[in-house]
């Protein structure tokens, strides 16, 4: 997922997508949500990469 993050925006799958999506702006909204969806499991992704935290 947070490969996205290097998405540099050159439009490149936009231009080739048969369905007109902005894909680059979708892939960010996504990652926001995986981030949010995460918070609210208490897990914060953008420390341990997806994995729980032990307590
Ligand atoms: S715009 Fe699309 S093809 Fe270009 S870097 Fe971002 S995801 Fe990859």
């Amino acid at each position: 997922m947070f490969k996205i993050k290097n998405c540099k925006d050159c439009g490149s799958c936009k231009s080739r997508c048969p369905y007109g999506l902005d894909i680059p702006s979708i892939l960010k909204e996504m990652l926001d949500d995986y981030i949010r969806f995460a918070e609210n499991l208490g897990i914060n992704i953008l420390e341990t990469g997806g994995r729980k935290h032990e307590k």
